[in-house]
């Protein structure tokens, strides 16, 4: 099947001007403009393969524009000055205007990355006004402690009084992937600007749309200049630059364990603080008393939605021999049910892949499984005008050696194997670098329990997958990152603390 797809005009008047507006620049300093270089290149709408702006390409000097306004405006008198409760309120009206402007927001994010309308509408938009009202929560409840001290102090009469504050980190560089790209951007946003820190904003080269207008917002909200920078550009450039700068205090990262390999050796030079939320390859064990009714369609939308680029995607399932075929031909149903489109299209659910090169990977997984003796049950194939699409696909005969089974594909693609007894599901969930995430699908609340305490991963869902709230911390064991977002943990990564010791 070959689809060809124009890009619809967006509904939304915001969108409309947004997109009028053909020439994007950078944020320094609360002043928008262009690169140093002036240089643009251009973002795509990837179904249709339509040019939809024109970005900034920033380069180091940019950079260490952007760093130096982050760095001046972390003690200004706006920013420093502001009290918990008005930096509380700025971070609740930020969310406000995400919700007032979110056909705009989830229009512009389906042109860009491709995700199908809802997805954003109902989803990541919404999910990120979230954000901001739940870090806006922690503004006027960051506190110190005082520590009783065990020691006694010489001379005589004399005492210690101890106690810690909190301080922000400083300067941090956050830097987003292109699948759920506004998201991504708030999550580091709203903890970072909670915590009284300053930010670098670099959006994927990819899908920079939402956060050149993220910011725009956060602007109209009353952020005062400085205190959010962004800057557009490619990764090596850009956000090489960043993690290595001297001046720059964490970096706050979501993107693949290739790249976040690399900034860990960027950051060495000032030993910058870290969080790296990377790749993942997570399992959903299968139970045979599973709820069939509620697994299937949950495992199907854990892997599909989104297209499957999502780093939780459930890609590797591991059924019960019992339920092995009825999972197979469960999931195969559903992925064939799925209209593939425009992600505007009131009728779609899948969109496109990000781009022709993510769609040409997916099917390099393909068609090496396929090689290696891999069946595939349902879809397989890259399709769409620009090559771009890829039809949610079920994969069978698969080996825990195989390229497929050992690396994120980021695509839509699932592969199913049997097992017979649950220590066995165990050793093929955790034979993996990655412990991102997991599921586990029964009705026997011990079983669930037991299953999810050994599954090495930063989150198991039961019966469900990809089920995501601010209150959760989220994180990856192994390989698949250091530090958590969400939660109260989200916070801590954004703040020091400082012990204060005294004689008295
Ligand atoms: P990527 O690693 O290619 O790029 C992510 C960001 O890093 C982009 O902004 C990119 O420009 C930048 N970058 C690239 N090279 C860089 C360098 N040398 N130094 C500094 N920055 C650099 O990832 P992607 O392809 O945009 O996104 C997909 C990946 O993101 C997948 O691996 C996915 O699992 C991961 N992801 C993880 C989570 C999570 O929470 N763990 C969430 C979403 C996505």
């Amino acid at each position: 099947m070959t689809i060809t797809i124009k890009t619809p005009e967006p509904r939304s008047e915001g969108a409309r001007a947004f997109l009028a507006r053909r020439q994007k620049q950078i944020l320094i300093d609360g002043v928008w403009r262009d690169a140093g270089s002036g240089k643009r290149f251009e973002t795509f709408d990837p179904a249709s393969g339509r040019p939809l702006a024109e970005l900034a390409e920033a380069t180091a000097s940019d950079v260490d524009e952007a760093v130096a306004s982050a760095r001046a405006a972390l003690t200004s008198k706006e920013w420093k000055g502001m009290t918990p409760s008005a930096r509380g309120k700025l971070l609740w009206k930020i969310a406000e205007l995400i919700d007032a402007h979110v056909e705009e927001l989830a229009e512009l994010e389906t042109l860009d990355q491709g995700k199908s309308f809802k997805t954003g509408r109902f989803g990541e938009i919404p999910a990120s006004a979230e954000q901001f009202r739940y870090f806006a929560g922690f503004c006027t409840k960051i506190l110190g402690t005082t520590i009783p001290t065990s020691i006694a102090y010489q001379p005589e009469g004399k005492q210690i009084f101890a106690y810690t504050t909190r301080e922000p980190v400083g300067v941090v560089a956050a830097i987003t992937p292109w699948n759920s790209p506004m998201l991504m951007a708030a999550m580091k946003l709203a903890p970072a600007l909670a915590a009284g820190c300053t930010v670098v904003l670099k959006p994927a080269e990819e899908t920079s749309l939402t956060a050149i207008r993220l910011v725009e917002l956060m602007l109209e909200a009353g952020l005062p200049k400085g205190v959010v920078n962004l800057v557009t550009g490619f990764g090596e450039v850009v956000g090489a630059a960043l993690t290595a700068h001297p001046d720059v205090d964490k970096v706050a990262f979501t993107g693949s364990t290739e790249v976040g390999k690399l900034i860990v050796s960027a950051a060495e030079g000032n030993l910058k603080k870290l969080t790296l939320e990377l790749g993942g390859k997570s399992p959903a064990i299968v139970m045979p008393d599973a709820d069939m009714a509620l697994a299937i369609p949950g495992i199907a939308r854990g892997i599909f939605s989104n297209s499957g680029q999502v780093c939780v995607a459930g890609s590797r399932v591991y059924a019960h021999r019992a339920v092995y075929d009825a999972v197979v031909e469960g999931l195969s149903k559903a992925a064939t049910a799925l209209t593939l489109g425009h992600g505007l299209d009131a009728g779609t659910d899948l969109g496109p892949l990000v781009n022709r090169k993510q769609a040409d990977r997916v099917a390099g997984f393909i068609a090496e499984g396929r090689s290696e003796g891999a069946e595939i049950t349902s879809g397989g194939n890259q399709t769409g005008e620009f090559g771009t699409f890829f039809e949610p696909t079920v994969v069978t005969s698969v080996r825990p050696d195989m390229r497929m089974m050992r690396e994120e594909i980021f695509g839509p693609v699932v592969a199913v194997t049997p097992f017979d007894d649950p220590e066995e599901a165990i050793a093929y969930a955790n034979d993996s670098p990655y412990g991102l995430a997991g599921s586990v699908w029964t009705q026997d609340l011990s079983s669930a329990h037991r299953l999810a305490a050994r599954v090495k991963a930063g989150t198991i869902w039961i019966n469900c997958h990809s089920y995501f709230s601010p209150e959760l911390p989220k994180g990856g064991h192994k390989q698949s990152g250091w530090g958590y977002e969400n939660g109260a943990p989200g916070l801590e990564n954004y703040l020091e603390t400082k012990t204060v010791c005294a004689v008295i």
